[in-house]
């Protein structure tokens, strides 16, 4: 006898239903249709250094990975990251054994989650989180256990209390982003030492996001956490060229960590894209080679970017949250007489012209998140000074 059919089966399976379209889509859209200055997603609008450009160019036109590149990536590329990471922080990595490249940062954390956990394992993450990792937790089985970072003089703090009562036995690794998206906070290397040695002492696996590891301000330091006692064998670090050299639609991330870890990402990588970026790849590994003025230069635009987008939200009536590092600033609008963030985001290019980013779509704890919106400051300074000027109204 033929089945009854009643509700059809969903077609996007239960490892991902929750996760519905991005709100960068859906904040985009209203960008675009309102005529507001997208201080959303982030993303640079101005490209990255004119020699990077014309490296890429050159590899395209002598046909340097125009066909499929190495899977493990171009050895030009990896020994250029391992002398990166020796140059910068005194970590020594094999090119051919400890390098990964990857189609940007978003592959490295999928195929570190892929590779390295099995189903029920639980991940402790810092909420809010980079939006990719409960989509990727999630589509490696993960549990996700997050530690909330809470606002505390100024700036949010992580409570390692709060993050030593998250593991249990069940946890396989801990997920950390320093410089931390969306909240601007750059841990300290006294953090990072507790961090480190609830590693070791529970026998945890680290993946650290380290994308903005050069978009430090003022006097906070990046402090890989490989570079701790205990770390190097058990974590698995995460770089970036889109944020260091603003080039985010090259797609060019990688991967250090020791041959073990290192084998089990590559395991995942290679049935993902298996390779991707060619002629892209051979322009990065010039890039990091760049001499330390660009890095500075880099970093002291963006400082000063931040101030001024700081001092504009301060005037506009927001709390401000000091940003130590990343290109993000987040804030309360609570002294604006607003509470729930998602509601502001929707109304505000109708109301001032600009597009800014909820973080409660960032927390597990929607409530925990409610009233904080994050802004980009990765524009041109007339951008930022026009945001300005529109998010002045909010006050007037
Ligand atoms: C932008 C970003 C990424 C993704 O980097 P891609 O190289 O563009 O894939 C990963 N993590 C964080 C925290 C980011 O902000």
């Amino acid at each position: 006898m033929a089945r009854m059919t009643s509700t059809p089966r969903p077609l996007l399976n239960r490892r991902l239903a929750e996760f519905g379209t991005t709100i960068f889509a859906e904040m985009s859209a209203l960008a675009l249709s309102t005529g507001s200055i997208n201080l959303g997603q982030g993303f640079p609008d101005t490209d990255g250094p004119e020699e990077v450009r014309e490296a890429a160019v050159r590899a395209l036109r002598d046909g340097r990975g125009n066909q499929y590149p190495p899977g493990p990536g171009v050895p030009e590329l990896r020994t250029a990251v391992a002398a990166h990471q020796q140059r910068r922080y005194g970590l020594v990595f094999d090119p051919d054994t400890e390098v990964l490249v990857t189609a940007g940062a978003t592959e490295a954390i999928a195929a570190a989650l892929l590779g390295l956990l099995e189903p029920g394992d639980e991940v402790v993450a810092l909420e809010p989180y980079y939006d990719s990792y409960a989509a990727c937790i999630a589509m490696a089985g993960g549990r996700r256990v997050p530690v909330t970072l809470r606002p505390r003089d100024g700036a949010f703090r992580l409570d390692l209390d709060e993050l030593r009562d998250a593991v249990t036995d069940r946890t396989r690794l801990l997920l950390i982003n320093t410089p931390h998206n969306p909240t601007g906070t750059v841990l300290t290397r006294e953090e990072l030492t507790t961090i480190a040695a609830l590693a070791v002492e529970r026998d945890l696996l680290v993946v650290t996001d380290e994308v903005y590891e050069h978009l430090v301000f003022d006097d906070a330091e990046h402090v890989p956490l490989a570079s701790l006692p205990g770390m190097r064998e058990r974590t698995v670090t995460i770089g970036s060229a889109g944020k260091t050299f603003s080039f985010t639609g090259w797609k060019v991330g990688w991967v250090t960590a020791a041959p073990g870890l290192l084998s089990a990402v590559r395991s995942a990588k290679q049935y993902l894209t298996y390779v991707a970026s060619g002629p892209f790849q051979y322009a990065v590994a010039e890039a990091l080679a760049l001499p330390e003025s660009y890095f500075e230069a880099f970093r002291d635009d963006m400082r000063s970017k931040r101030d001024v987008l700081t001092a504009g939200l301060a005037e506009a009536g927001f709390e401000v949250f000091r940003t130590a590092g990343t290109y993000f600033v987040t804030t309360d609008i609570r002294p604006l007489g607003e509470s729930d963030g998602i509601a502001f985001c929707r109304s505000l290019p109708e109301r001032a012209g600009v597009v800014a980013i909820p973080n409660a779509v960032f927390y597990d704890h929607r409530d925990a998140g409610a009233p904080f919106v994050r802004f980009a400051f990765c524009k041109r300074k007339d951008v930022l000074e026009a945001a300005v000027d529109r998010l002045g109204r909010l006050a007037r």
